[in-house]
């Protein structure tokens, strides 16, 4: 079974809409394919309508969590869509996300930074604004010179002068929630660049404890070595082995199915869940 269990469509980050990641998911030869977008089920719906014969399709998504002033992201798959509390806490983290960015301009403007929300907007090209447009218009109206200084503790960095959050989960919440609508949970690449975080044993141990069901050990970001401590922790733990690309179209080199879930991981995140089953063409 070649699952590849972690992708993106323009639904969220990705470049390409629903059906051009089910086309080349069908092309790479996978068997099995989850779209996990960022705390959104917007592209399921296409996804299945343009699911090629021969494809199962994974529902899913890759919801944002924050622990300790870190971002954490949990993959969920399987869960009824329709769960009120879930659907709830996956809008406010959306709708926060625009929020943020509008703060973050008014912000820097009471610093003195003169930029204004219509340069932003520009320079995002009528896209969500993010972080890097807020920079790029700081970088052009010469409060700094780099990217880096941006994303400094002087300004928009984490902590910054500037900077404000967006909402995220706690974890063992997403976890409770996720499992409440049936679905199961696998902590996405904690060992991946997370800004130079590294999720540790014993958090991964605690959100086993707390009913984490398995463990992203196949991810481009993680080397062999950490692949091999994963797993380990894995076997200790009790978490399923899984894996995926997080292919988000151009932005990663189109890489769709070159990571799959390791064998076995596929049928056993499966047979946990009760929430929603597998979508194969109609
Ligand atoms: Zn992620
Ligand atoms: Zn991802």
């Amino acid at each position: 079974m070649r699952a590849d269990l972690h992708t993106h469509s323009n639904a969220s980050d990705g470049t390409e809409p629903p059906a051009d990641v089910m086309r080349r998911a069908a092309g790479a030869g996978l068997d099995a394919v989850a779209l996990t977008d960022h705390d959104t089920v917007a592209s399921q719906f296409e996804a299945r309508s343009a699911l090629p014969p021969g494809l199962t399709l994974l529902p899913g998504m890759e919801l944002s969590c924050r622990l300790e002033g870190h971002s954490v992201h949990m993959l969920a798959y399987l869960f009824d869509p329709g769960h009120d509390e879930l659907a709830g806490e996956m809008a406010e983290i959306r709708e926060s996300r625009l929020y943020r960015a509008r703060a973050m301009v008014d912000q820097l403007a009471a610093l003195g930074a003169p930029l204004t929300w219509d340069q932003v907007s520009e320079i995002a090209g009528g896209g969500v604004v993010g972080r890097p447009h807020i920079a790029r218009a700081l970088i052009d109206a010469g409060v700094v010179s780099t990217m880096a200084e941006a994303f400094s503790p002087e300004w928009i960095g984490p902590g910054g002068r500037a900077h404000v959050s967006r909402y995220a989960l706690d974890p063992v919440k997403a976890i409770r929630l996720v499992h409440a609508a049936g679905g199961v949970t696998v902590l996405a690449h904690p060992r991946g660049d997370q800004r130079g975080w590294q999720i540790p044993d014993d958090t991964i141990a605690d959100l086993a404890a707390a009913g984490l069901n398995g463990v992203e050990v196949n991810h481009p970001q993680q080397d062999e070595g950490e692949r091999d401590r994963l797993r380990a922790l894995a076997g200790r733990l009790q978490l399923i082995c899984s894996g995926g690309s997080d292919d988000h179209g151009a932005l990663t080199g189109f890489r769709i199915g070159t990571e799959i879930a390791p064998d076995g991981g596929y049928e056993e995140l499966v047979s946990l869940a009760t929430g929603a089953s597998p979508v194969t063409a109609q």
